[in-house]
């Protein structure tokens, strides 16, 4: 079997598994093929009619019986990218979105360019938020907190890979914090309610649960969060908070009912609300 004759195979197999277009599993394979060979997708493009060797089929066709029972791609090769950054994921960790740009970008429009500030990622995961915010915001002070301590060893060993400054700590969500306050806190909890039927199909199958899921409407954590920040924010600080599409209006409600002055929320690209936060009234 040469090279193009497997990846089409592969094309057709995922496609089937996975239901996907067939474009996008065309890619899944090529993905899969570099990652497995250790080859760019010009080798590929230039080597399609060589004959595959015994040994790389058999390293192909691990990584794709994996995909084909539903592994997400970003755990297959490892790395996601996030706001033009490459970051090492595993099943530890969330695998960053692109919706989670948008809170990244509102945080970076509330950050002084020019100013010390103390910014805290609340669950940071994979480290994509705040190791984000450290690199594009030099002068900001990052710390990253999460409750599970494998998630956090991967945040470092982004934030290592990437050169970013950050503190961290593992905490259940403001428990180790003290009394310490903040300019700006942001976070991206879980906000899927239990029993979403969401939670039984594709990537989110293989995610970390604690990750995603938060009470029977979802907003269990948003509410603790949100409650809790007060005692976490400096006179005048922001807070922002990533949400579900349905949420928007529950987290305004929640943000004004606990002293957070200017609540409004922002669309991503799609046009859903997905980010909200206001600022600690003075
Ligand atoms: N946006 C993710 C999803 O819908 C959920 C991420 C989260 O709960 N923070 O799959």
């Amino acid at each position: 079997m040469n090279v193009s004759q497997l990846l089409s195979d592969a094309t057709q197999r995922i496609a089937a598994a996975i239901d996907l277009p067939l474009r996008e599993a065309r890619l899944e394979a090529r993905v899969l093929a570099s990652h497995a060979w250790q080859v760019d997708a010009a080798w590929l493009i230039a080597h399609d009619t060589d004959s595959v060797l015994a040994v790389h089929a058999a390293q192909f066709q691990t990584l794709l019986s994996r995909r084909l029972q539903g592994t997400p791609i970003a755990y297959l090769v490892g790395l996601r990218e996030f706001f033009g950054r490459s970051f090492e994921v595993s099943a530890d960790v969330l695998i960053p979105r692109p919706d989670t740009e948008l809170l990244v970008e509102r945080a970076l429009a509330t950050l002084p360019p020019d100013q010390p500030v103390e910014v805290l990622d609340m669950g940071t995961g994979s480290g994509c938020i705040a190791i984000t915010l450290a690199l594009e915001c030099p002068r900001a002070r990052v710390t990253a907190v999460d409750c599970s301590p494998a998630a956090l060893t991967m945040a470092q060993r982004n934030a290592v890979r990437l050169s970013a400054p950050i503190e961290y700590v593992v905490s259940n969500w403001f428990a180790a914090l003290g009394v310490l306050r903040f300019d700006l806190i942001v976070s991206n909890p879980p906000y899927i309610a239990n029993q979403d039927p969401h939670l039984a199909r594709g990537d989110v199958r293989f995610e970390p649960l604690t990750a995603l899921a938060s009470g029977p409407d979802g907003l269990d954590d948003l509410r603790h969060l949100i409650h809790a920040a007060r005692d976490h924010l400096k006179p005048g600080a922001g807070l922002l908070l990533e949400h579900g599409y349905d949420q928007s209006d529950a987290v305004l409600d929640l943000l004004r009912k606990n002293g957070i002055a200017q609540a409004q929320s922002w669309a991503d690209l799609s046009g859903t609300l997905r980010v909200s936060g206001g600022k600690l009234s003075e």
